[in-house]
């Protein structure tokens, strides 16, 4: 499999950029990512991974698309009401690049189908829930998978990736804290429309860093206030402590 004539218009603007090399083309187009939730995230994360050429897409959203959607979940419109986000979001994207290879699951990750992921380069977390997130970590230190944690509340955006090799440093270790699960979320504090655009594009830039090995972007932690437009980058560090350390 290699990109198409069509692919290559398409793409052609960004394929002359000096990060678009032969190599990280391949590299690009061979990728498997797997995004857990297409919703204020993932929809803008989605359509600019697909937009960069990213070929290989799984998604994981067992939600069906409501009104208090549309503000933000950019990939659905008034008529996609009821129907599933993921068969919804495919449909969208594959209207930008019919080639592309998007596979669709109605339903959220468990430990019922978490096994699913180890066939993926990297996993994304968008879900906006800190039960999954926490399933999803435990899961990818485990199999030492690439893991991007991605959430955005109100106006604040945490965005990190977790290389889960070498040194042990993972969600846990900064959010040791069960009761954590309880935490804030959009739908009961609000989120700005704007704040989860851009933590889909910032995520979608990091992701494609990791894929072109632009930038290391392990175990950097990136916050993100888009009221006052401050950004912070953490570097993390292992926590003893953490319960997944070494177990
Ligand atoms: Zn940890």
């Amino acid at each position: 499999m290699s990109y198409s004539d069509l692919e290559y218009e398409i793409f052609s603007r960004q394929f002359i950029l000096k990060n678009f090399s032969e190599n990280n083309i391949e590299k690009l187009e061979h990728f498997k990512v797997c995004i857990i939730g297409v919703g204020g995230i993932g929809c803008p994360l989605t359509q600019y991974l697909i937009s960069s050429g990213l070929k290989n897409i799984t998604l994981f959203d067992g939600d069906r698309i409501e009104k208090t959607n549309l503000g933000r979940q950019i990939l659905y419109s008034i008529d996609d009401v009821g129907k599933f986000k993921s068969v919804t979001a495919k449909k969208r994207l594959l209207k930008t690049n019919p080639n592309s290879e998007i596979t669709a699951y109605s339903e959220d990750l468990t430990t019922d189908n978490i096994n699913s992921l180890l066939r993926y380069d990297i996993v994304i977390d968008t879900s906006d829930s800190w039960y999954t997130s926490k399933l999803i970590n435990k899961f990818c230190t485990h199999n030492s998978l690439k893991f991007i944690f991605s959430s955005a509340v109100n106006y604040n955006i945490q965005i990190c990736l977790f290389k889960n090799t070498g040194n042990h440093i993972c969600l846990n270790c900064l959010f040791p804290n069960d009761e954590d699960i309880e935490q804030a979320r959009c739908e009961t504090v609000g989120i700005s429309s704007v704040c989860a655009g851009i933590a889909g594009l910032i995520t979608a830039q990091k992701t494609i860093n990791t894929i072109l090995d632009i930038k290391d972007e392990s175990n950097l932690l990136t916050l993100i206030n888009t009221e006052n437009l401050s950004i912070n980058n953490i570097i993390l560090k292992n926590n003893k402590d953490c319960v997944l350390n070494n177990s």
